[in-house]
This record gives C-alpha cells, sequence and structure tokens, in this order.
C-alpha cells in the first residue's frame, strides 16, 4: 500500500465537514478532497461568529486552537457527521518584529470514527492587516490603496457603529457619509476586513495551512503506519561550529506516533550539523 493508499484507508468517500462562512472551501475543499478522499461539506446553518470575529464585536473563545477546536465540535453536533474540520487565524505584530505585522492561521481536523485529530499551520509577514483613523475620503482612499482595495474589503467604524465587507468606492463614501453624520465624530477608524472571502492574501496562507495539515496527514509512523507521525518535542543545543559549546538553536525534534505511541529523534532538522558562530552567545555575545 502507498501513502495515498493508505491515508484513503482512513478518510475516502467520507464526509468532513467544514465549518465556515466565509468561503474558505474554495482553498481548502480541492485539497481535502484529492489528497484525504475526504467529501467536503459546508453546513448552511453555520454561525462561526460565535465563536470570536476579527473585528473584536465577539471576543474569541480560548485560544488559537481551542476556537477552531470549538467550532469543529459545533459542526458536527449540527449535522451528526463525524469527520470535522475548521480553521482559525489571529492577526497582530510580529512577536520578534513588532513593526511588522504577521497572520498565523490554523486548520484543524478531527476524525471521531478513529480518535484522530491533528492541526497544520502557517505563519506569514505577507498580510495587509492595518487600521487607521481617518478624517474624510481622500485619507479613506489613500489606505485603500496601500491595502489592495477593492479586491480586498475594508471596515468602516465610529465608536458605537460597524460597516463590514465594503469592496466599492461607493460603498466606501456611503459608509463614511453615514457614519459621520450619525456619530458627528470627526474622525473615523478604517481598517482591513479579514474575514477570508474578503481578503484573498489571507485565503492563500489558509490553503499553505491546509497542505501542512495534509503534510502532517501523510507522515505515517514507521512502525504501524498510522497517519499524522508529527513532532511533539523540540531538543535545543545545537553546538557552534566555532566554539563547540551548545546553542539555544533546535538539535533534534522528536516523533511520536498517536496511535502505537512510538517515538523516534530526528537530528539536525534544519541540515546543519553545527550553529553559525554568529548565532553563538559566546562567539558572538
Ligand atoms: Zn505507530
Ligand atoms: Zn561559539
Amino acid at each position: 500500500m502507498n501513502e495515498k493508499e493508505r491515508i484513503y484507508s482512513f478518510f475516502h468517500h467520507r464526509v468532513g465537514i467544514l465549518a465556515t462562512m466565509h468561503e474558505k472551501e474554495k482553498v481548502m475543499a480541492p485539497l481535502l478532497e484529492d489528497k484525504l478522499g475526504i467529501k467536503v461539506k459546508v453546513p448552511k446553518h453555520l454561525n462561526t461568529d460565535q465563536f470570536g470575529t476579527f473585528t473584536r464585536d465577539i471576543e474569541r473563545m480560548g485560544n488559537q486552537l481551542e476556537a477552531a477546536k470549538h467550532k469543529a465540535e459545533h459542526a458536527l453536533a449540527l449535522t451528526g457527521e463525524t469527520i470535522g474540520i475548521s480553521s482559525e487565524g489571529i492577526f497582530g505584530p510580529h512577536p520578534m518584529f513588532p513593526w511588522v505585522a504577521h497572520n498565523r492561521e490554523i486548520v484543524y481536523l478531527v476524525d471521531k470514527e478513529n480518535k484522530f485529530e491533528i492541526f497544520g499551520e502557517a505563519v506569514t509577514t505577507d498580510t495587509n492587516y492595518k487600521q487607521k483613523g481617518i478624517k474624510n475620503i481622500q485619507e479613506a482612499l489613500l489606505f485603500c490603496v496601500e491595502v489592495g482595495f477593492p479586491e480586498h474589503g475594508v471596515i468602516v467604524r465610529s465608536n458605537n457603529e460597524m460597516i463590514k465587507g465594503i469592496i466599492t468606492k461607493e460603498q466606501l463614501e456611503e459608509a463614511i457619509h453615514d457614519l459621520m453624520k450619525k456619530s458627528s465624530q470627526e474622525e473615523l477608524m478604517i481598517e482591513t476586513d479579514m474575514r477570508a472571502l474578503y481578503n484573498p492574501t489571507r485565503m492563500k496562507n489558509i490553503e499553505a495551512a491546509t497542505q501542512n495539515l495534509i503534510n502532517k496527514i501523510y507522515s505515517l509512523c514507521e512502525s504501524c503506519s498510522y497517519p499524522g507521525f508529527e513532532v511533539v518535542e523540540r531538543k535545543k543545543g545545537l553546538e557552534c561550529g566555532g566554539c563547540g559549546l551548545k546553542t539555544d538553536l533546535i538539535k533534534s525534534e522528536i516523533y511520536k506516533c498517536k496511535k502505537c505511541g512510538v517515538q523516534k529523534e530526528k537530528l539536525y532538522p534544519n541540515g546543519k550539523q553545527f550553529a553559525d558562530p554568529g548565532q553563538c552567545p559566546f562567539c558572538n555575545p
């Protein structure tokens, strides 16, 4: 049995419920159908906003992965199916370079029949995530040019109201006009609409996270060939090529089987046996 046949023996011809109301199936379904053999369905009466929105009108439930799990479980409870799939994104300042915006997408899959769960992820600084105060339509249009409007949608908000999914100049003018009149504020906020269907840049990263999920599933246990043989621990201590002392860089990764529990340590995951002395705290303090 080759890899794909092995994976198909788990998922082929089964229905997978994709918990989205933002058209994520456009990029996710083709990959899931081809690589896993799952028949992807999107439930009609699903409200994923109850699990949190980017516009902060509803707080996210738990952390990113927990939020994704909630969505998938909710979709399964609604439909009575056994495979649930969901995605969840976060945006914000890069943890190490706070002046750069970054986006982390998670795609989660749970299979109740096989008692199997796994998530894939993609992290990128390729995002137009941004917000700005504006006083008039000219300032709004300048912002729009920077964020790739109208292919990417925007949101305009006052202190107590918000208009989402703006994708034409006319809608933008109308929204600004309305909100200024109603709120009598001199300044409104404009921001990128990060919902997948209004943000092709984000959609691309959701596709990358889906591919990562598939790669992880395709990693089979060397002992029992169960899917999802993945890294559970990373060990620091890669020796410096100059002085030979241990650095904080990763020396090995521990893989563990979800089924039989077998573990395997793989050395030098980045393909280098020694750390660059430039990254060594002793050689380059
Ligand atoms: Zn195994
Ligand atoms: Zn050194």
